[in-house]
């Protein structure tokens, strides 16, 4: 598939990077409110639910204190009214005189009623006067027979009066002669939905939309409630409040047909009683969510704001690769010539670009340095092959004009180009074994000096053709390394023939082996046209000539140093050139000392 295939298929289906990017943020920061407002919500529902139990519970205990001390009052008020019943400490004062007292003891407010008894528990003196209770046995209410056979005062159950059917709770404190003897019982009734007391506890302070309720447990009746209704009902099984005093346990209730509650509840000290606050949670639920609702307000145009920068950040991050990507295509579809991305950053963006940049430039050298190859290895197969030619063709058509000596000349003469022929071909081999690692050496232990010496040789002829003069110095004449052979000679005789092609006339080459202890170097200088410093490190690849009309007219398939290169390499040693324009080259090839044993 082609970029315009490509680009057909997929780019009506698929939403850009940036896009993804700018969706994936906003995914991230619904997600992140999401997980915000729910973590802010338990938080702040937990604080304030277990701050509404502790200031609860403070509250209860407060009421708690309140409901005790105002019947340890009237029971004081009682004990101090018991004497005033008789007459000398010994017989009870007149009913008138009792009424009287007692007129005056209900200023105070603590009672609604008063109602004194005879031993025998038959009411015999009250304020405000009932004709109703006139003559009234109570000796068969349970707290009268007690405070009868005890001779001490009691705070009875709440109760329906006998003569009012009111619910009651009685105070009672025996009358008792100098010699404690029982005369009477004198009788304080507490109106439960009429006392103050209650009537403020059970309304006043409950402050929010919720109910509290005392309950006297044992007898499993209210005394006090917000709905006055409730007060004297039972309580009934399996309701909310039954449940509260069953696991007596701050926590949440969810039985409730209508709502959900959060309740308080304290034990009274003196009295079986409990005090029970019932919130609904909505009250506590309510308070939390207009907490949420304010910190949203803050957070989400916070976050709106956060969103609109970050997606201009993310568009001008990707529209340097928008462009590129663009001109790249463009480049592709119309099959031009590569034209250079513009790269305006640093960054990974600005470094990817600048690479495919060196990619492509890269490429177009490779290109180019193949061309150039084509074009020298035609040359160089053309000109031996011409001069073959030209040499069988003047044989061949022999009319007697070519004299012996010419004959052997041209024989010569083809010789000599179709050994050049078979070099250049056996070049193209052995880089091409080099290149997939097929080339095996034969390495043996070898007298460095002996093979340079029969390289220099070799050549010898060669240089005098070309009047240069050729030297060779070493060191030490016996330096050993492990090389194959005829491969490190053809190394050497390619370094050497290149000094010679590119040595002008009487000038000398210097052949020096310089030993050190654990390598040892072979230096071939010359005083040619030297090389740019450039050019130095393309020299050893592949195919590559100095671009100049010098190296133009000397031939040449630029494939000698890439192989020579390649096989030192293979040798466990290294060339390498230094060399200045005009001045002349020396090459090295460095190579590993082995030992003489
Ligand atoms: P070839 O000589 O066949 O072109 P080489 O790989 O041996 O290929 O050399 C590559 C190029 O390096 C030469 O074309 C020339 O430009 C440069 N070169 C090599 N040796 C020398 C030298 N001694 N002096 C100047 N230039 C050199």
């Amino acid at each position: 598939m082609n970029i315009a295939d490509f680009k057909k298929k997929f780019n009506s289906k698929n939403t850009s990077l940036v896009q993804r990017i700018v969706l994936a943020f906003i995914f991230g920061w619904l997600a992140l409110i999401i997980i915000t407002v729910l973590s802010v919500n338990l938080s702040i529902k937990e604080k304030v639910t277990e701050g509404f139990y502790q200031s609860e519970e403070k509250h209860l205990l407060m009421l708690i204190e309140r409901v005790e001390n105002a019947f340890e009052q009237r029971k004081l008020i009682l004990q101090q009214l018991a004497p005033l019943m008789l007459e000398n400490d010994q017989s009870l004062i007149e009913e008138k005189q009792m009424s009287d007292v007692l007129k005056i003891a209900q200023l105070s407010n603590l009672f609604q009623e008063f109602v004194v008894l005879n031993a025998n528990g038959v009411s015999i003196g009250q304020y405000p006067f009932n004709p109703d209770r006139v003559d009234i046995d109570y000796s068969d209410r349970s707290f009268v027979r007690t405070v009868m056979e005890t001779k001490q005062g009691v705070i009875s159950f709440p109760v329906l009066g006998r003569v009012t059917n009111l619910p009651s709770i009685f105070v009672l404190e025996p009358i008792l002669d100098n010699e404690n003897t029982l005369l009477g019982v004198l009788i304080g009734r507490v109106a439960l939905e009429k006392d103050s007391l209650f009537h403020q506890i059970s309304n006043e302070f409950v402050r929010f939309e919720g109910e509290l309720l005392i309950l006297d447990i044992s007898h499993g009746i209210f005394i006090a409630a917000t709905d006055i209704n409730k007060i004297m009902q039972p309580v009934q099984p399996k309701s909310v409040v039954s449940n509260i005093v069953d696991s007596y346990n701050l926590g949440e209730l969810y039985k409730d047909a209508s709502k959900d509650w959060i309740y308080s509840i304290e034990k009274f000290n003196s009295f079986e009683w409990v005090i029970i606050n019932l919130t609904p949670i909505s009250t506590v639920t309510e308070l939390v969510r207009y907490y949420v609702v304010d910190y949203l307000k803050i957070i989400l145009p916070l976050i709106f704001i956060l969103g609109v920068i970050v997606n201009i950040w993310v568009i001008r991050i990707f529209n340097p690769l928008r462009h590129a990507l663009h001109q790249l295509e463009n480049n592709l579809l119309n099959h031009s010539k590569y034209s250079s991305i513009h790269v305006s950053r640093a960054d990974e963006v600005g470094r990817l670009l600048m690479a495919i940049n060196e990619l492509e430039l890269m490429r177009d050298k490779q290109e180019k340095i193949k061309e150039e190859l084509l074009s020298n290895v035609t040359h160089e197969l053309r000109t031996p092959l011409t001069a073959i030619r030209a040499a069988i063709n003047l044989l061949s058509v022999d009319n007697g004009s070519i004299s012996k000596a010419e004959q052997k000349e041209l024989i010569a003469l083809s010789q000599r180009n179709s050994d050049k022929l078979l070099l250049l071909i056996s070049d193209l081999l052995d880089l091409s074994s080099l290149s997939q690692g097929r080339l095996v050496l034969d390495m043996k232990k070898y007298n460095l000096y002996d093979v340079v010496f029969e390289a220099v040789n070799d050549i010898e002829s060669i240089a005098i053709n070309a009047e240069i003069k050729i030297y060779l110095e070493s060191d030490d004449l016996k330096v050993f390394v492990s090389v194959d052979k005829f491969r490190l000679q053809q190394v050497l005789f390619n370094l050497l023939s290149n000094a010679i092609k590119f040595s002008p006339e009487n000038s000398t080459i210097m052949v020096k082996l310089i030993v050190d202890t654990t390598k040892v170097s072979v230096l071939i200088s010359d005083q040619g046209v030297g090389i740019s410093e450039e050019n130095h490190r393309m020299i050893f690849e592949r195919f590559t000539q100095v671009d100049s009309s010098e190296v133009r007219v000397k031939g040449g398939t630029g494939l000698g140093l890439a192989i020579s290169y390649e096989l030192i390499k293979e040798m466990n040693g290294e060339v390498w050139l230094k060399s200045y324009p005009g001045k002349g080259s020396t090459f090295g090839i460095d190579l590993p000392v082995v030992s003489n044993s």
